[in-house]
């Protein structure tokens, strides 16, 4: 993207939530593809690789030990075990790139936007996507195909449950016609970037005005 405004900025975490099926993934990989300024949150696990998978682009693979020392030494924004692994979220190379004026993406649930936004409230954009209806938000979750009636069913029950959590976020958008949806989203995202307090840039830029 052309910026006329690109002062030298602190990045910002953005964090996009929604009832699983809604479109939160159709919306994090657009964004992802045609915002080179904005990357995605890389996890460490210490889930076993599946094929296909690249050490420090889909998660940084770690042992248990070695994701204990790092819970001991408070090195995630947040953690949780799922299925019996643990997942966390490394602060290190988040904190390095937000200094440099790097974004990035957080494609997590209300659970862990809470714990993020506790650990930096001043980083993070919080954005919560709804489906425009609950038989439309049923209709998508069957045409993408990828799961059985019964999970289906599940995910529809949890849907209820993560909905209640709307007002946990700094936005919310009704995902109805996707393109009006991205649109929003990307709005959000350049108008917290040109917030006063993250254009570190705009002293110096300020003081020449001024003479
Ligand atoms: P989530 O990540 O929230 O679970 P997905 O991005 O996987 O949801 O979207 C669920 C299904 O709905 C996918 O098949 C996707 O193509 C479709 N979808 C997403 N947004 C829309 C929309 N605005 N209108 C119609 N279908 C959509
Ligand atoms: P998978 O093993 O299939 O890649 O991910 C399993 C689950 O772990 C998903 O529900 C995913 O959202 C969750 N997960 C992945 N990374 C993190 C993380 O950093 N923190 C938390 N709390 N959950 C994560």
């Amino acid at each position: 993207m052309d910026r006329s405004d690109n002062f030298q900025r602190r990045g910002l975490m953005f964090i996009l939530s929604s009832p699983s099926g809604t479109g939160k993934t159709t919306i994090a990989r657009r964004l992802l593809e045609e915002d080179a300024e904005i990357s995605l949150s890389v996890s460490a696990t210490t889930r076993p690789m599946r094929p296909g998978e690249i050490d420090a682009k889909d998660y940084y693979f770690v042992t248990q030990g070695e994701f204990d020392r790092m819970v001991a030494d408070d090195e995630f924004y947040e953690w949780a075990e799922v299925f019996g692994h643990s997942y966390g979220t490394p602060k290190a190379h988040i904190r390095a790139g937000l200094k440099e004026g790097r974004d990035y993406l957080f494609d997590i649930d209300w659970q862990g936007t809470q714990q993020l936004y506790q650990k930096d409230q001043q980083d993070v954009v919080r954005v919560f996507l709804l489906p425009p209806s609950i038989d439309e938000l049923r209709r998508r979750l069957t045409g993408r195909g990828t799961d059985s009636a019964a999970v289906i069913q599940a995910r529809m029950d949890r849907a209820r449950a993560e909905i209640s959590h709307w007002d946990g976020y700094d936005y919310v958008v009704i995902n109805d016609d996707i393109d009006l949806c991205f649109e929003k989203v990307q709005q959000i995202l350049e108008a917290e970037r040109m917030r006063r307090q993250r254009q570190t840039g705009l002293i110096g830029f300020v003081r020449g005005l001024m003479g």
